[in-house]
Parts: C-alpha cells; sequence; structure tokens
C-alpha cells in the first residue's frame, strides 16, 4: 500500500510541509499547485529537494476548467495544460488531476466533454504524462463520480483515469458502491477525506471542515472497500482541507494523517480485502475492561493538600511500594498512585507540570496485542529502569504526553498491588472509576479522540459544545462498548475558559478532572461531609431552575440542594447525579457520579455551572474577568 498527502493539508513553508510528510512516514505527495509557486525554488529544484527526502511526487493539482469550453476560452485552457505539463517535466510528476469545470461558460454534454479529455489525453501522451479527471461536488455539469467516469470511459484514451474522492462521493451521499464497477486500472489516483456532518454549503463544507479518515462522520471505509474491489493498486492519498490543521504543528497532522490511514485500511482489510492494495496488517482493537489506575506525579513533598483532600474523599494508604516513594490510595475499586520519586518520570512531570497525572493505567486483555497495534499507528512505546522483582508492564506514551499502562489481567499483571505494593489490607468504600476527563486544544482534541479510537474499540459520540461563561468548549466522550472505561476529551479554543485556563497554567494538556461512580450519591454525600469533604458550591438559583425544568419535588430539590449535588435527566428518563471538589491549585478536580436508569452522559446541561462555580474559586488566583 502506498501512501500520500497533499501539501495542502498541512501548514508552513514547501520544505517544512516535504519534511513532516516524510517523518510522518508517508511514501509520496501531491503538489498542491499554490505551495510550489510560493516557493523560491524552481520547479526543478523543488522536485530535487522532494525526492531528497525520500518522497515521490505522485499528482500535481488542481487543474480548473479544461473542459466544455468553446473558442477563445478553449484555446487558452489548452495554452494552460500544455504550461503545466512543461512544470511538470520540471519537477518530475507524470500525474495530474483535472477537476470537472465549474467555469460559467463551461458548456455541458457527455460526449463534448469526453473529446476535450481525450484531446488532453493525446497532448499528455505526447508528453509522457497522465491526467486524472475528479468530479469535484461543486462542478457545473459534472458532480458525481459516476458521470465523471462515462467522460472518461468516453474519452477512451489510455492517458486519461478517473480521480476518485472520498468527499465529493460521500459529502454529496452518493452510494460509494457504484464504484464497484469502475475497472481499477482506469482509476488512476484515489483521494480520501471525511467530514463531520454540518449541513451547510458544499463548497464551504469541502475547504474548512474536512478531517481525516475516521475523525467525521462519513463512511470512508465503505468507499475504500468499493474502491480496493475494483482493483485499483495505486496511492491512497489525504486531501484534507482544514482551517485547524493548516494553523497546527504539521508534523502533527501528518502523524495523524498517516495514523488515519494505516487504521482505515486495516478495518477495511477485515471485511473485505482489497484486490492489490495490500494493508498493512494489524492486531484488532484493544478492548479496555476498565481503569487499573491514576498515577499522580506530587513531587518530594509528596503533595499533603492532595492527601488531605483524598483522605477527605474516603481514600486511604493501602499499600507502599517495597523500593520506591509510590504509595498506592484506595477507595473500593478506584486506585490512586502518588509518585514522590526523586527522579524518573513522575519526577519531571512534576517539575513540568505540578501535581498532575502523569500516567494511566489500562486493564486491557491481551495488553501485548494492543501495544502492538499501538505501535503500527505510530505510538511511542515507554520504557523506564525497573528494580528486580518489578513487574515488566507494557506502556505506551499516552496522547498528549503522558504515560498510559497496559495492565493484562491474563498475564497475572493485576498482582502488582500485591507483588510491588505488598497490599494486603483491603480497602475502605465502593467507589469505582467512572470517566477520565482530558483537556487539550481543540485541534489536538480531535488528533486525540482518533487515536484512542484507533487503537481500542470505543465508541464515539458526537461532538457537543459546552459554554463555559468566557467562551466555547467543544467536548467528545469515548466509552467502550459495555462503558467498562469512559473518557471525555474537552478542546478549549481560548484561554479564558476554564479549560484553556487550566492548559496556560499548567502548560500541558491533560487528566483535568477524574469521576468515581457510586451507587447511593446521596449518602456518600453525607459521609465525605463528615470526614471533611468541602463540596463546590452550587448556587441556589441553580436548584430553582432544575426544580422547575424538571419537575421535582420540593424536599428532593433541597436534599440535593443541600448537598451540593447536580442533577440530570435524558430523555428515556434516566438520571444522573453529580457532586465535584473544590479545584487543586494546578486545576485539578474530582467529582462523583450516580448513574440510574441507563444514563450514558456526562451531565452536558449542567456544565456551564459547575464551570462557574470553579472558576468563582480560581478568580482570586488572577483569573481574568470575562
Ligand atoms: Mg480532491
Ligand atoms: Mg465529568
Amino acid at each position: 500500500m502506498k501512501t500520500s498527502i497533499a501539501t495542502v493539508c498541512l501548514a508552513g513553508t514547501l520544505e517544512e510541509k516535504v519534511t513532516a510528510i516524510a517523518e510522518a512516514g508517508f511514501d509520496g505527495l501531491e503538489i498542491f499547485e499554490p505551495d510550489l509557486i510560493a516557493d523560491h525554488r524552481t520547479p526543478r529544484e523543488a522536485g530535487e529537494m522532494i525526492r531528497a527526502h525520500g518522497l515521490t511526487i505522485d499528482l500535481l493539482q488542481p487543474f480548473r476548467d479544461l473542459e466544455g469550453l468553446d473558442g477563445e476560452d478553449r484555446r487558452r485552457a489548452f495554452d494552460r495544460l500544455e504550461r503545466k505539463f512543461d512544470l511538470m517535466g520540471e519537477l518530475g510528476c507524470d500525474l495530474m488531476l483535472i477537476c470537472s469545470a465549474a467555469h460559467p461558460r463551461a458548456k455541458g454534454g457527455i460526449d463534448r466533454m469526453a473529446a476535450d479529455l481525450a484531446e488532453a489525453g493525446e497532448r499528455a501522451a505526447n508528453r509522457g504524462l497522465r491526467l486524472g479527471y475528479e468530479a469535484l461536488a461543486w462542478g457545473r455539469h459534472i458532480h458525481d463520480h459516476r458521470d465523471a467516469w462515462e467522460v472518461v470511459r468516453r474519452a477512451g484514451h489510455p492517458a486519461t483515469g478517473l480521480i476518485l474522492d472520498s468527499f465529493h462521493t460521500l459529502g454529496r451521499g452518493l452510494d460509494p458502491d457504484t464504484i464497484r464497477s469502475i475497472p481499477g486500472d482506469r482509476i488512476f489516483f484515489v483521494q480520501l477525506a471525511d467530514a463531520p456532518r454540518i449541513p451547510m454549503d458544499l463548497l464551504y463544507w469541502s475547504r474548512h471542515f474536512r478531517c481525516m479518515p475516521g475523525e467525521g462522520d462519513l463512511d470512508v471505509a465503505a468507499f475504500m472497500r468499493a474502491v480496493g474491489a475494483t482493483g485499483y493498486g495505486g496511492p491512497l492519498s489525504l486531501e484534507v482541507f482544514n482551517d485547524l490543521f493548516r494553523g497546527g504543528r504539521p508534523l502533527d497532522v501528518a502523524r495523524d494523517g498517516h495514523r488515519s490511514l494505516i487504521a482505515l485500511m486495516d478495518d477495511v482489510r477485515r471485511v473485505e480485502p482489497p484486490a492489490r492494495l495490500n494493508p498493512t496488517a494489524l492486531p484488532a482493537r484493544a478492548q479496555i475492561d476498565g481503569i487499573a489506575f491514576v498515577e499522580f506525579a506530587t513531587g518530594p513533598d509528596g503533595a499533603p493538600d492532595l492527601q488531605t483532600m483524598l483522605r477527605a474523599m474516603g481514600f486511604r494508604p493501602v499499600g507502599k511500594h517495597r523500593t520506591k516513594r509510590v504509595t498506592l490510595w484506595q477507595q473500593g475499586a478506584a486506585r490512586l498512585i502518588l509518585n514522590a520519586e526523586p527522579s524518573g518520570f513522575a519526577h519531571s512531570a512534576h517539575a513540568a507540570h505540578g501535581v498532575s497525572v502523569c500516567d494511566v493505567g489500562l486493564r486491557v486483555p491481551g495488553a501485548g496485542a494492543a501495544i502492538d497495534r499501538a505501535r503500527a499507528l505510530g505510538a511511542v512505546p515507554f520504557t523506564q529502569a525497573r528494580d528486580a522483582g518489578q513487574l515488566d508492564i507494557p506502556a505506551i506514551r499516552g496522547v498528549g504526553g503522558g504515560i498510559m499502562h497496559l495492565i493484562d489481567p491474563d498475564d497475572g499483571l493485576d498482582r502488582v498491588w500485591q507483588v510491588e505494593f505488598g497490599q494486603t489490607e483491603a480497602p475502605p468504600g465502593d467507589l469505582r472509576f467512572d470517566h477520565l476527563a482530558e483537556t487539550t486544544t481543540y485541534d489536538q482534541m480531535l488528533s486525540w479522540g482518533a487515536a484512542y479510537a484507533a487503537i481500542f474499540d470505543l465508541d464515539c459520540t458526537p461532538m457537543l459544545d459546552v459554554s463555559d461563561p468566557d467562551g466555547l468548549i467543544r467536548s467528545m466522550a469515548l466509552a467502550a462498548p459495555d462503558r467498562a472505561f469512559r473518557l471525555t476529551i474537552n478542546g478549549a479554543e481560548t484561554h479564558r475558559t476554564l479549560a484553556g485556563h487550566f492548559l496556560a497554567d499548567s502548560f500541558h494538556s491533560a487528566v483535568q478532572h477524574i469521576a468515581f461512580a457510586t451507587d447511593d450519591l446521596p449518602t456518600l454525600a453525607r459521609h465525605l461531609a463528615e470526614q471533611g469533604f468541602d463540596p463546590l458550591p452550587i448556587p441556589a438559583n441553580y436548584y430553582d431552575d432544575m426544580a422547575a425544568r424538571f419537575g421535582l419535588d420540593p424536599a428532593t430539590t433541597a436534599g440535593l440542594r443541600e448537598a451540593n449535588i447536580l442533577f440530570d435527566r435524558d430523555e428515556a428518563g434516566g438520571t444522573f447525579l453529580q457532586l465535584y471538589s473544590h479545584p487543586t491549585p494546578e486545576g485539578l478536580f474530582f467529582e462523583f457520579v450516580e448513574r440510574r436508569g441507563g444514563y450514558d452522559g456526562y451531565g452536558a446541561a449542567n456544565a456551564p455551572f459547575r464551570i462557574a462555580a470553579l472558576k468563582r474559586l480560581l478568580r482570586p488566583r488572577g483569573m481574568p474577568r470575562g
């Protein structure tokens, strides 16, 4: 399988783009002509620079408005074509993309257009070049790959073939299975992009909201199954126009793109192996059975304030690491590790970010295969020196820089608590992990979400807007099919939002809150209050509004208000109770939840009030006013 990407996907100068594309592992690229025009090199020098990075130049794009023109318009279009053929010779690229004409004077008629493409093909062949014709979704006469194929078929020239683009096919709602009847050797090139389903003008949608396969809502896998069935054996190339990606780090975007192609083609292979594309075979997506632990970097003093907070939350130290300054705290099934080591990863995490989550342990049956899949998708394995007697638990650098350990219960690695911590004491309480909430920038949220969903078997909920008093936060949720693991990712666009403030303050994007589940939150809230837990105070206005919205009786409302518990109800009648802690000076906080009646959300309706309450507590530290 040959992977490629259009230079238009990335930010930077041509050389920065090329460097990122090569480093991310692509085999080739498509040159978006304006990137070449803007460069100071001659086309010949640019071609040499690209090949020196080990990349092939698979396509020059786009050539607009060739077919269906008359008279002077037609003469000039063909002159322009010859000029571009000169350029291709200099560059060292033999395929050009012709997109269906959008010119106001372009005439329809399949045979007229076919004749133009036959002539163009003949001129290309004379120079040893080829042309690929693509149906733009907003083309004047041709905006459907079936019509584009008919034009190419009637042109009947060996140097004129078809270019398919998943956005143009799926974005218009065309059935990708109609591709299956096209001969694979007549398809010269395949471009891939996904997009979130947003009803808007097609051109605007395409130019600004395309995303990597797997980051949007289009069925790119069904498109690729159909392409694979034709016997197509050429490059698979990403063509993603996205404002955020064009403002992001080119290497990050290129890596996301490469990972998305590998993951996509593994999915395709599992359902319907393509005839000639030979995708890399990866182990299946890993199941996550739950969160085994969350580890904090505390610094050498062991974070006494965090310990006080944990005690008030019912956690107790139940084990000490045999050789390290690492303590296991537990409440029910929820394990927290406090790492006060004077060196190593946790130490550097503390030096950089203060008291923060530096490691998350996931229970993953078949963890070894999961690590292999993660590595094949570009994740970096993490190793740290081990002492004798310490278990070798596989780990990867998690998305966002933290560490993620995968604990395989089948390998007996869950013995770690007895083996390394000498835990004998049974923990108090009945808590378990409900979800982790990570915070990052909006563009990284897409990237992280796609990375988690590529490695693990997770359901993704559509993105949600959450309002912060000082701006919008986008939020997405990923959950194991049986909900043994849940993760939310919040993407902040402005530093004035709470999420943005957390990012700016911690110079780091990571876990911002940890939510624990209980079967009886009101009782837990009473116990916690007795132990000195200080809940996040929720204003009386919230309870007046909530009682009115849900028709709660005064006694229930009073009970929730007394305990500072937030309430939500879904359309099916499932209910959700939430209780929050105060934030730590680093902006971390804890949440306790109770889910009843199959409630599957995260209390998004309550988020604005919770965020405002947290901000009231953070403002004295210099929080900018909205
Ligand atoms: Mg295209
Ligand atoms: Mg939450």
